[in-house]
C-alpha cells in the first residue's frame, strides 16, 4: 500500500541519518506530511510505528511526531503567494481537493489576478523533518 511505501522511505532516511550522525539511539522523529498529500495519516503513522519497532535497535523506541505542512500556492502570472486556508471554499470542495490535489486548479484562483495558473509550492509530499537521538 501507498502509506507503507511512504513509511518505508522515511524509515530508510532515518537509518541513513542515524548512521551518518553515528547515533546509537533515536528518541524521536518528526515527519512532515503535506496538506495536499494523498495519504491516510492514521495508516501512515501505524506503518511507521510498526516498521520502527521491527527495525534495528537504534530506532526501535523512537517516538513518531507527525506534522502537517500547510499548502501554499504561487501564481505563475503575477507571483502572488497564498495559503490554502485563506481560500473561501466550501467544506466539500476543500475535502475533495485533499483527496485529488489536481482539482485545486478547477476551484482555486489567484486571489490577486484570478488566474487558475499557479503552482503548489508547499504542501505536498512526506519527509523526515527532524530527528532526535543520542550519540
Ligand atoms: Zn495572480
Amino acid at each position: 500500500m501507498h502509506e507503507w511505501a511512504l513509511a518505508e522511505s522515511v524509515v530508510a532516511t532515518v537509518k541513513r541519518v542515524a548512521h551518518e550522525k553515528k547515533l546509537h539511539r533515536i528518541t524521536e522523529i518528526t515527519v512532515k506530511v503535506g496538506e495536499l498529500q494523498q495519504i491516510e495519516r492514521e495508516i501512515f503513522e501505524f506503518a511507521l510505528e510498526q516498521m520502527l519497532s521491527q527495525a534495528d535497535s537504534p530506532m526501535r523506541d523512537a517516538k513518531v511526531v507527525l506534522e502537517v505542512e500547510r499548502a501554499q500556492f504561487c501564481c505563475r502570472v503575477c507571483g502572488t503567494r497564498w495559503a490554502f486556508e485563506t481560500q473561501q471554499l466550501s467544506p466539500e470542495i476543500a475535502e475533495a481537493i485533499h483527496f485529488i490535489p489536481e482539482l485545486a486548479h478547477t476551484y482555486i484562483r489567484c486571489p490577486q489576478c484570478h488566474s487558475p495558473d499557479f503552482e503548489v509550492v508547499q504542501g505536498r509530499g512526506v519527509w523526515l523533518a527532524s530527528l532526535k537521538g543520542e550519540e
